[in-house]
């Protein structure tokens, strides 16, 4: 499948390349990266980079102004839904390829590589300049390796396979850069942002069941002069608490119109939940936005329905096994 959609990049002088709305350093670090290996292959080729981005990210480049292109090529990085795409001329393509690790959800592309078992789109990305004409240097392989570092959470979930360390390592061996910079630039926040996680961890409620959930409003946001984004990428750091099995931030977004939930878990799968709300993702790293706080309950309620049963049958497993 690599060899294919390489022939099909080949074949294209104008190259899209868009992700997912709300965008992230995988979906971000992915595109970044795929654009520049198409240009150091191929230098005459017109390739973007396009989608909202975010000044969080910018360490990791500059994405493309809209333009009005025609005869182009689009590839869809790190998406597994249409109406998830953060491109409006989706229709104008002549060619859609997509490349994702998120559970299927439906086809969109003319060709479409899907990996649910990656850690993310930039590991699929590594494999795949390994096994196509496409080049690397330091900087791509930097751009890749921050986008795997960060969806994996630092290797921290399962979806981090013997795969992966092979492909970081060829990597890092093949094309080294300085791990300390990267994560200076990845992981440095401001003041502020810790006292945000600070009331975070003083005011999360804990369910019986180990639902751990918290909502911020706009004023407690605006209290802490952080933002929407960066609150709800806070999820990340609640990780490992005893008590806890799944964790959800909900946080108004007065700017949307809506209110955006994170969901993360270390045991019952989460995203069908998520799902339900309009929302998906992986089975333990979900995400949605509902209208109100009355539904961001209501989503709650289900996950704690889901960790119930979840925590019913570990120990039935249990005493089968006794
Ligand atoms: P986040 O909590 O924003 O880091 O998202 C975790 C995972 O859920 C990522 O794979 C996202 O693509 C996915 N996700 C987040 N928000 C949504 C949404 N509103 N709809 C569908 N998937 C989402």
């Amino acid at each position: 499948m690599f060899k294919k959609i390489y022939k099909e990049i080949k074949k294209y002088d104008t190259i899209i390349i868009a992700r997912h709305i709300g965008v992230d350093p995988d979906a971000m670090a992915s595109q970044l990266a795929l654009k520049q290996a198409i240009e150091l292959t191929f230098p005459n080729k017109k390739v973007y980079a396009v989608g909202n981005g975010s000044s969080k990210f910018s360490y990791l480049g500059k994405l493309d102004k809209l333009e009005d292109w025609e005869d182009f090529l689009l590839l869809v990085l790190d998406t597994p839904d249409k109406k998830r795409i953060d491109f409006k001329d989706f229709d104008k393509a002549k060619e859609v390829i997509k490349i994702d690790h998120h559970p299927y959800i439906e086809t969109f592309g003319d060709l479409e590589y899907i990996d649910e078992e990656a850690s993310s789109t930039c590991e699929i990305l590594m494999e795949m300049l390994c096994a196509t004409k496409l080049k690397c240097n330091s900087s791509i392989a930097r751009t890749l390796y921050c986008g795997l570092v960060s969806d994996s959470n630092r290797f921290l979930f399962d979806s981090s396979t013997p795969k992966t360390f092979a492909l970081v390592s060829y990597y890092l061996a093949k094309y080294p850069f300085t791990l300390s910079e990267l994560y200076r630039e990845m992981y440095l926040r401001p003041l502020k942002e810790v006292r945000l996680e600070g009331y975070i961890a003083e005011n999360l409620q804990v369910s019986e069941n180990g639902v751990a959930s918290i909502f911020l409003t706009n004023d407690t946001i605006a209290k802490f002069k952080a933002d929407t984004a960066s609150a709800g990428n806070m999820v990340n750091n609640f990780n490992f608490i005893e008590e806890v099995l799944v964790w959800v931030i909900v946080t108004e977004d007065i700017k949307n119109n809506n209110v955006r939930i994170n969901i993360r878990s270390r045991g019952p799968a989460i995203n069908k939940v998520a799902e339900k709300y309009n929302g998906g993702g992986h089975s333990m790293a979900s995400g949605a936005r509902v209208g109100s706080f009355e539904e961001a309950k209501e989503l709650i309620e289900d996950l704690d329905l889901v960790t119930k049963r979840y925590i019913r049958s570990v120990e039935q497993n249990e005493n089968n096994e006794c």
